[in-house]
């Protein structure tokens, strides 16, 4: 398969633009073949209709963003995070998802605690794990940018994540999501040690400068990430998924119309990844 044809739409690369059917309807006009939908779009749609749309246009399922942010400030919280947790899970069933990504969630409220809130996610992700494997779906643990450690996920480096992998066994993984981790000088090491624990491969760029930590990923090709290099390691570890294109970007892609943003991924896929 070219590297186009391996293409997933994560739908957030057009969420300002697209509905759920729309992404998915979009997806097969543009010869797409996988798309990973978010929990909210899937909402606006209920997942039976977003599990019908999917079939009938032919589209396989990356992933289910997103499960997680286990952390929180006392047993109700943790447990409501492991309920929600669950219902994401059948979610993803029902969509034949390859897996549900977990961002992991940081310090709960009023915490300092970082080593807590990692026991309190590797605690979370055990809770989920019997439900997982019952329904079939992995969890994918995708470490984040430390920058993002406080607030979204306080497993950060590929290494941390197949720690936590390597306690709980089958049935958890991880996603290698180059706008996370390509700094990392442990990166090509790590990815040969996940092996055929890589349950994803998310790509865009990222830009220099970065003006938003959020919401300013560029577009494959636009920045300094050496696609080409991640993708052979990842590659060589024995993924053979979906490249999902994930670009979260309020200033510019967000803001072009959805249809050229779609028809320059499945380009860009072609010449930089
Ligand atoms: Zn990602």
């Amino acid at each position: 398969m070219s590297a186009a044809t391996r293409m997933s739409l994560n739908v957030y690369t057009v969420r300002e633009q697209w509905n759920l059917r729309e992404a998915i309807e979009g997806c097969a006009r543009h010869g797409v073949p996988a798309i990973a939908p978010w929990r909210d779009k899937l909402a606006d749609i209920g997942v039976e209709e977003a599990a019908r749309l999917i079939a009938d246009n032919g589209l396989a399922v990356s992933s289910l963003c997103r499960g997680g942010m286990f952390p929180a400030a006392d047993a109700a919280g943790r447990q409501a995070a492991i309920d929600d947790n669950r219902r994401a899970l059948d979610d993803a069933a029902a969509l034949g998802a390859a897996c549900l990504v977990l961002v992991v969630g940081g310090l709960p409220d009023g915490s300092k605690d970082l080593p807590d809130a990692r026991r309190q996610v590797e605690d979370g992700i055990a809770a989920s794990l019997e439900h997982a494997r019952e329904v079939g779906v992995p969890l994918a643990i995708e470490p984040l940018h430390p920058m993002y450690a406080a607030d979204r996920a306080c497993v950060n480096t590929l290494a941390q994540a197949l720690d936590i992998c390597d306690v709980l066994g089958d049935g958890v993984g991880v996603i290698v999501d180059v706008y996370h981790v390509w700094w990392d000088p442990e990166l090509e090491a790590q990815i040969a040690r996940a092996g055929e624990r890589i349950l994803g491969f998310h790509v865009c760029d990222w830009l220099v400068p970065t003006t938003d930590l959020l919401l300013d990923r560029g577009m494959m090709g636009d920045g300094v990430i050496d696609l080409p290099q991640i993708r052979r390691w990842v590659e060589a570890a024995g993924f053979e998924g979906y490249a999902e294109v994930e670009i979260m970007s309020a200033q510019n892609w967000w803001k072009r119309d959805p249809d050229d943003v779609v028809r320059i991924c499945l380009e860009r896929m072609q010449t930089v990844v």
